[in-house]
């Protein structure tokens, strides 16, 4: 099934449903960074957690960031998810590998480390950012960006979030978020039943691999509700968005006596963009051309 994200209610608009598949792009993650299985679990469950947040800000070009920063030895990771779909992300130290847990799966929690900080960042466009920080419950992220709803934006959510890998690579990979929303708010036992209804499922990716659908899943979670799926199915994928001007315009910020300092030891200058991997060369004669921009710029 294609990387998607659809949106429900249920209970009279009280909750606010989403899903989201990203297998492929989690995949994708994994060979551009070469993750390890243990990374690949833990970079994947923060893209779809961002992408779950950022589904519901409402202005065009909206983004949240998610950085995660424990005591494990994944070191920290951080992901960019855009209201439009598009995700990015990385792990400071991608090829870590750790043995199961004890209930036998990838140990994110310990990987992640259980001592640390989840960052999160909205950015609605505006140019002041809201954040906001919170202690890490147990690292395995789906707790603790439920914790962070809860605590920083007092939305009680229950979010499920998983990752299966294996040496042919990712085969499932996704997530939901179920939140009671303020007009349903003070009804706690609505809040128990969205927790008790989560932790009744054996994980997300055992219901995508054996072959059902987020409507399925959504149904299986709250059918009984007065579940409504909304219409629009929307596409996710990893996108970064860095280019080859972009590249340049950082290189031109190093000022003339780095880029002449390139041209003469290394004959040009290489850069690789943390989110995505890309490589991009810039050769002699391109800074060559800067450091004449530069000049023609501060005569
Ligand atoms: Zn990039």
């Amino acid at each position: 099934m294609a990387d998607q994200l659809i949106r429900a209610t249920a209970a009279d608009g009280g909750i606010r449903a989403v899903g989201v598949i990203t297998t492929r792009l989690t995949e994708e993650a994994r060979q551009r960074h070469q993750l390890s299985y243990v990374a690949t679990a833990a970079l994947g469950r923060a893209m779809s957690s961002s992408l779950l947040l950022a589904s519901n800000m409402k202005r065009e070009g909206s983004r949240v960031n998610l950085r995660i920063k424990g005591n494990g030895p994944l070191g920290g990771l951080l992901v960019d998810a855009g209201l439009d779909g598009t995700v990015r992300g990385y792990i400071e130290n991608p090829r870590v590998e750790l043995p199961p847990n004890s209930k036998g799966k990838l140990d994110v929690g310990g990987a992640i480390g259980k001592d640390g900080y989840l960052y999160v960042v909205r950015d609605i466009g505006y140019g002041y950012p809201y954040s906001s920080t919170v202690e890490l419950v147990s690292g395995e992220i789906g707790d603790d960006v439920a914790n962070y709803l809860m605590t920083s934006e007092q939305t009680p959510s229950a979010l499920l979030v998983g990752v299966f890998v294996s040496s042919k690579g990712v085969s499932a990979s996704g997530g939901v978020l179920l939140q009671v929303l303020p007009k349903a708010a003070r009804d706690e036992s609505l809040v128990a039943l969205l927790d008790s209804r989560v932790s009744q499922l054996s994980g997300f990716t055992p219901l995508l691999r054996a072959g059902k659908t987020l409507t399925e899943i959504m149904e299986q979670l709250v059918g009984d509700l007065g579940l409504s799926i909304l219409p629009e199915v929307q596409m996710v994928r990893f996108d970064c968005r860095c280019s080859f001007s972009r590249v340049l315009g950082a290189l031109k910020m190093l000022g003339e006596a780095e880029l002449r300092d390139m041209i003469e030891k290394d004959e040009g200058a290489e850069a690789t963009c943390q989110f995505c991997g890309e490589v991009y060369k810039a050769t002699k004669e391109e800074l060559t051309q800067l450091v004449e921009d530069l000049r023609a710029g501060s005569s």
